[in-house]
């Protein structure tokens, strides 16, 4: 039995490799279940991420036709935004004309006449500092009364000097001032002097009489003033016009007698040349509703 301890060793070599084999395919199939594992859980994963990308797209739709949705909503709104804004324009130019004395932009001289019992709506006094005669009182309409002094103001800036010598009068006022010209010159050139009570614009409550200082700065000679040429070149900016100018068909002309008309209607009349009473009385009117802007 010498082979005895060799052919032992041989079985126990056996039996550790057949061991070894054992664990070696229990791993290896060990691993291929991972495998299997792995790659069906790839696939369900895949599957998954799929769904997430179509579950996107249709949010996306979802979101896509909701922007439109509420864009033409939007757009609705906002075109009935314009509609009431343009009734409510609209309803706006109409109180605002509502509002606005027509008379305002009337003409009148020999041939149109104002009505006697004819008042301005609300008169404001203008500053001593603006006015001639300090002891007179004098009054514009209130909404005239801004533009006037701006205008004063301003002449005063570039050097001249500029003085109300008379504003408002009411028919009465004009009535006595005509009758004391009558006693003084005769009625043939009190006519010339005040218009005939009722056709004077100072009825209105718009116009002034302007005188300016020194020699010649009262109202006859006024033309030849630096006052005067002043106010050629800027009375428009303030919405005054000359309504009586050199050989105009309608009155005497009256170089110191200035009418608020609107900034609007003074800049086309000063852009154009043209005067208040060459103008048709329907083109006059369409600045009525823009005379206070
Ligand atoms: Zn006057």
């Amino acid at each position: 039995m010498q082979h005895w301890p060799v052919v032992r060793l041989w079985i126990l070599a056996g039996a550790v490799l057949a061991l070894l084999v054992g664990a070696l395919v229990y791993l290896y199939l060990q691993l291929s279940a991972a495998r299997v594992a792995l790659v069906a859980a790839k696939a369900e994963l895949s599957g998954s991420v799929e769904e997430v990308n179509k579950k996107a797209i249709d949010l996306s739709d979802a979101l896509y036709l909701a922007e439109q949705q509420i864009a033409a909503i939007q757009s609705r709104v906002g075109g009935f935004e314009e509609t009431v804004g343009n009734i409510s324009g609209t309803v706006g130019t109409l109180e605002k004309l509502s509002k606005t004395d027509p008379e305002l932009l009337q003409k009148y001289s020999k041939v149109f006449f104002l009505n006697e019992h004819y008042a301005p709506e609300r008169l404001s006094q203008i500053e001593k500092a603006y006015t001639y005669d300090e002891d007179r009182i004098e009054k514009v309409l209130t909404s005239v009364l801004g533009p006037l002094e701006d205008m004063l103001n301003e002449a005063k800036d570039d050097g001249v000097e500029m003085y109300v010598k008379s504003s408002y009068r009411s028919f009465n006022e004009q009535s006595a001032l005509k009758n004391a010209y009558s006693v003084t010159y005769g009625a043939g050139s009190a006519n010339q002097f005040s218009a005939d009570q009722g056709y004077s614009e100072h009825q209105l409550g718009t116009t002034v009489d302007l005188i300016t200082t020194g020699l010649g700065g009262q109202l006859a000679g006024f033309e030849k003033t630096k006052a005067y040429q002043w106010l050629l070149d800027n009375a428009y900016k303030y919405g005054f016009v000359l309504s009586y100018p050199a050989n105009n068909g309608y009155y005497i002309f009256e170089p110191w007698h200035w009418r608020y008309v609107g900034v609007k209607l003074a800049t086309y009349l000063h852009n154009r040349n043209k005067n208040f009473y060459d103008l048709e009385q329907r083109q006059i009117d369409e600045y009525l509703v823009n005379i206070f802007d």
